[in-house]
């Protein structure tokens, strides 16, 4: 599991509808402490006995278990049947990172907040089989949306959120050749639209709009197969 922001029950819940239970989860990787990504990883770790794991910054701010598992944001880990890369990505948290997860010869990039793109960052998610990436918000629409002005600068800012632009860019710098799923995460219910993030990506990368998927925040996404 990477992150959890949710209650028991409602991560019970989500956890369900793909068939899988709390007890099965072989550990929670917190990407950074930010609460729609911590808020509930205490109490689900602490409900089915889940390791938890984070960078050094991170696990610091980890306030509410007695253990965190640290991994060195800089060098690769094994951790069930996976290879994870943690990459460091800027975004105002201590020490966040995004993940690259490595099996069977597959690769699945996880990006889901990052203010600005790093060369590091594309040399990670480079060549990857799936990708899961943040879509956060349309520029205009947050430029005029409801947002206070110091969030708004916030989000905007090199160490907030990547726009609908700034992840098509990411794409088209991206060998996507053997991408088999594109999935489009993180996406702002105030300032950007599914529409919207499908309309602008299948144009931009030229691919069907159907074979895009963005995650609704209710719903979840179904799982997605690698072969
Ligand atoms: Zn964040
Ligand atoms: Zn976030």
């Amino acid at each position: 599991m990477i992150d959890n922001g949710f209650s028991i029950k409602e991560t019970d819940k989500r956890m369900q509808r793909l068939g899988v239970l709390g007890s099965q989860v072989s550990a929670i990787l917190v990407t950074h402490e930010h609460a729609d990504h911590l808020g509930g990883v205490a109490r689900y770790a602490r409900r089915y006995d889940i390791p938890v794991w984070a960078s050094h910054g991170t696990a610091a701010m980890i306030k509410k278990l007695d253990s965190v598992q640290c991994f060195n944001s800089h060098q690769a880990f094994s951790l069930a049947d996976f290879i994870i890369e943690p990459v460091l990505v800027p975004h105002d948290a201590r020490e966040p990172t995004q993940f690259v997860f490595q099996s069977d010869g597959m690769r699945f990039g996880v990006m889901t907040d990052t203010g600005s793109i790093t060369q590091h960052m594309l040399d990670a998610l480079s060549d990857c089989d799936a990708l899961l990436l943040e879509c956060n918000y349309d520029h205009d629409m947050l430029v005029n949306g409801p947002y206070p002005e110091s969030l708004k600068r916030r989000v905007l800012g090199d160490w907030g959120h990547l726009d609908n632009q700034q992840a098509i860019a990411l794409l088209q710098k991206l060998d996507t050749e053997k991408l088999q799923h594109l999935v489009l995460a993180h996406v702002s219910e105030k300032n950007n639209s599914h529409e919207l993030v499908l309309d602008s990506v299948s144009r931009a990368i030229q691919c069907d709009r159907a074979w895009l998927q963005v995650i609704d925040q209710d719903d979840g996404l179904a799982w997605c197969n690698l072969d």
